[in-house]
């Protein structure tokens, strides 16, 4: 099996094309064929290098690697020229001389006599000439389009995701093969391309469905055998229209940068059209692999859910190993530290101190917070922003939580997080002796447990969520947990000394 992803570089790599990469991938290596790229690059005005870059690390980061070095369609087009003069020359296409007034002219004439379509005028007019006419005018120097001349009947092709599909060949326009500047046109350069790279499945959208009767013509006028056809179904956007820009429909880098992981992009991917059939959900790259067959596409369009996009990476990020999982974090903070200095110069220098407490985390440290933070995570850019209080200091503290948990009573609240500093600080670093103690002191002063964790919680992390507070204890350690449950209640008081007397 020779399968091709053919995306055209006038734009990135958005879900759609990735879709249609991966499955045609998931093809190749499940049947140990090949997955070949092939950059459509005819549209001089609108492919842009830059735009082959993007498409190629996209596909790089999804992890979708190809076989052979990638084709460029625009070095084909000698071979593409000489396909459209075969066609010529056997007769199966014909040229076309009309000028674009010529064209205005007739369209004119047909819609005030409001006869015949105006959509077959340039076919019928070009038609009408005569082949020795025809090759008069050429010899003469004459500038001309080549046409296909589509045959009557029906072109019929069993579609590896519809099954038998037929198209009437008079609903198909003699259309256009070479243009007058001798430039091929999309479905010669496809067909001229996919047999000559040796095709055996091509596997694209269902935007497509309509040139596929176009481009089994063409193969068969040429004598080639066609290759096996599958469309796959449109993704679609929450309102069920096709899925576009309007809908947020991100490039692969852009999914990247919001922190998520390729492999629950890849499963994500996987499973817009497809499904294994046994209700399974999460499916690593080489289950997709051992699993994936066209027989279980889906034949109607599937819609893009970002919140189950969100949902599924939160469950890869809950499943990493923690080793993993804090290489992940920490390449994701490197990343976001020169994004930030590559944007806002100079911001991004932490203060001596900062830096001091982020490097006395330690290996350990850092380990245990990525992985208290990873249930709470669906994405790592989620987990970056929820780490920032134990990598440097607690910069300010949420009003709503100092509100709730410590303003109420504020001289209270500074009482029992001395106390709790004092508890903590005799208590041996570590799980159980930690909750014995805290427990014990919130029994002696016959308060709930939640009573002293909350204030304790929001000192030493600056806000009213986190995970459970013994992680948080040993993820900051001794030292720093105490010099924040004592900054708290410096603050504290300084706060119920500016409220006003009651
Ligand atoms: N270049 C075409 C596109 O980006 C794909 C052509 C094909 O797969 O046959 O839609």
């Amino acid at each position: 099996m020779r399968l091709r992803f053919a995306p055209s570089p006038t734009g990135s790599l958005h879900v759609g094309g990735a879709r249609t990469a991966l499955f045609n991938w998931l093809l190749a290596r499940r049947a140990g064929g090949s997955f070949l790229l092939r950059i459509e690059d005819t549209d001089r005005d609108r492919s842009r290098p830059e735009h082959t870059e993007a498409i190629l690390s996209g596909l790089r980061w999804l992890g979708l690697d190809w076989d052979e070095e990638p084709v460029f369609q625009g070095g084909g087009i000698e071979r593409h020229r000489r396909d459209a003069l075969r066609l010529l020359e056997s007769g199966r296409a014909y040229r076309d001389f009309t000028t674009q007034a010529d064209f205005a002219r007739a369209r004119k004439a047909a819609v005030e006599s409001g006869t015949g379509s105006v959509a077959r005028l340039a076919r019928n007019l070009a038609a009408r000439i005569p082949a020795d006419e025809e090759r008069r005018r050429a010899e003469a120097g004459e500038p001309f389009a080549i046409r296909f001349r589509v045959p009557g009947g029906e072109t019929v092709w069993d579609d590896l995701v519809h099954g038998s599909t037929r198209f009437a060949n008079d609903q198909i326009d003699d259309f256009v093969i070479l243009r007058g500047d001798g430039s091929p046109t999309y479905n010669l350069a496809v067909v001229s391309d996919d047999a000559a790279m040796a095709i055996t499945h091509v596997l694209r959208g269902d935007d497509h469905l309509s040139n596929t009767p176009k481009q089994i013509l063409l193969y068969r006028a040429l004598g080639i055998d066609p290759p096996a056809f599958g469309h796959l179904p449109m993704i679609l956007g929450p309102d069920g229209k096709r899925l576009s820009k309007r809908h947020g429909a991100q490039a692969v880098g852009e999914w990247a940068a919001e922190g998520i992981l390729p492999a629950a992009m890849i499963n994500f991917l996987a499973l817009l059209g497809w499904s294994p059939g046994t209700g399974e959900e999460l499916l690593a790259r080489d289950e997709l692999i051992r699993l994936f067959s066209l027989k279980r596409v889906l034949r109607k369009g599937s819609v893009f859910d970002r919140e189950k996009l969100h949902w599924m990476n939160g469950q890869y990020i809950a499943r990493m190993a923690d080793d993993e999982l804090a290489g992940a974090l920490r390449a994701r903070l490197r990343e976001e530290r020169t994004r930030r200095g590559a944007v806002e110069p100079g911001d991004d220098e932490a203060p001596a101190h900062e830096a001091s407490e982020d490097a006395t985390l330690g290996e350990e440290g850092f380990r245990r917070m990525a992985a208290a933070l990873a249930p709470r995570s669906r994405t790592l850019a989620e987990m970056a922003r929820q780490a920032r209080p134990y990598l440097g200091p607690v910069r300010s503290y949420d009003p709503k939580a100092v509100r709730k948990a410590w303003m109420r009573d504020p001289e209270a609240t500074a009482a029992t997080l001395l106390a709790t500093a004092e508890a903590l600080a005799e208590s041996e670093w570590e799980a159980e002796a930690l909750e014995k103690a805290l427990r014990s002191l919130a029994a002696g002063r016959g308060i709930g447990a939640g009573k002293l964790f909350q204030p304790l919680r929001v000192a030493l992390t600056g806000v009213a969520a986190s995970p459970g507070i013994f992680d948080v204890l040993l993820i900051l350690g001794r030292n720093r947990s105490l010099g924040r449950v004592r900054r708290a209640v410096r603050h504290i008081r300084r706060a119920a000394a500016d409220l006003p007397s009651r």
